[in-house]
C-alpha cells in the first residue's frame, strides 16, 4: 500500500484551533504541522488544556510556571497566534467532566474553522492525550467543524516501541488520510524552548520521520464533500 498523497484537502489560509494536553504537544508532536499551515496562511490557536505540573522531567515546585513560559516561548517560534493555558489538573485529565472540558473547547476556540489534536490514542496512550481527542472530535461536532489528527504511521510506532518501550500507537497507510512535506527547522526552534522536557523519544520519532507527517480524519462535518 502506498502512502496517501502530499497535502491533500488541508485547510489552507483557515483559522485551525490547537488541542493539546500539555504544553510540548504542540511541538514535540504537532509543531511541524503547525508550522506547515502558517506557511499557507493559516492563523493558528493553541489551547493546552494542562500546565504540565506532572511530569517527571525537570521536576520542581515552580515547573508549571516553567513550562507555561516555555510554551509561550515555542509558540512564537512555530507562528502560533494565540495561547490560552488550562488550569486543568495534568495527570487527571480523564477526572474533569467531559462536557466541561468541551465547553471550553468551544469558548475558546469557537471562532475557528478545523480543529488539530493527536490521533486516537493519543500517541503514546497517554490519558490525557486520549481525553485531549475526545473533547476535540466533541466539539468539532458541536461546532460543525472538521477535527484532524496527527498520527504515527505503524512502521514508525513499532521503531519506538523496540528502542524505547512504551505504547506507542501507529497506524496502517490506509488508515492515514493525508501526508504533508514539512520543514522542521521552526519545530527544532521550538524544540528548543522546551529545556525542561527535552528527551530523546521526539527527536527520534523526528528522525525517523523524515520531512513527513501524517494525518487522519477524526470528524468530518456533514457538510464537508470529498475530494
Ligand atoms: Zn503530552
Amino acid at each position: 500500500m502506498t502512502p496517501p498523497p502530499a497535502g491533500t484537502s488541508l485547510p489552507h489560509g483557515a483559522a485551525v484551533g490547537v488541542v493539546c494536553a500539555h504544553p510540548d504537544d504542540e511541538t514535540f508532536g504537532l509543531g511541524a504541522i503547525i508550522t506547515a499551515m502558517v506557511a499557507t496562511g493559516s492563523h493558528v490557536a493553541l489551547l493546552s488544556l494542562t500546565r504540565g505540573e506532572d511530569s517527571t522531567l525537570g521536576a520542581g515546585a515552580d515547573l508549571a510556571t516553567r513550562r507555561v513560559d516555555e510554551l509561550h516561548a515555542a509558540a512564537e517560534a512555530l507562528g502560533i497566534g494565540r495561547v490560552v493555558v488550562g488550569e486543568h489538573p495534568d495527570g487527571a485529565l480523564t477526572q474533569v467532566p467531559h462536557d466541561r472540558l468541551v465547553d471550553e473547547v468551544c469558548t475558546t476556540l469557537g471562532d475557528v474553522e478545523a480543529l488539530l489534536t493527536f490521533d486516537h490514542g493519543g500517541i503514546t496512550g497517554h490519558p490525557d492525550h486520549q481525553r485531549a481527542t475526545d473533547v476535540s472530535i466533541a466539539a468539532g461536532r458541536q461546532l460543525g467543524i472538521p477535527v484532524l489528527g496527527w498520527a504515527l504511521p505503524e512502521p514508525v510506532a513499532a521503531r519506538l516501541h523496540e528502542e524505547f518501550g512504551g505504547r506507542f500507537v501507529g497506524r496502517s497507510s490506509t488508515q492515514l488520510d493525508h501526508r504533508i512535506e514539512v520543514d522542521r527547522s521552526r519545530q527544532h526552534r521550538a524544540i528548543g524552548c522546551h529545556a525542561s522536557q527535552d528527551n530523546p523519544v521526539p527527536r527520534r520519532r523526528i528522525e525517523l520521520q523524515g520531512p513527513d507527517e501524517y494525518l487522519r480524519d477524526l470528524h468530518l462535518p456533514d457538510w464537508h464533500l470529498p475530494d
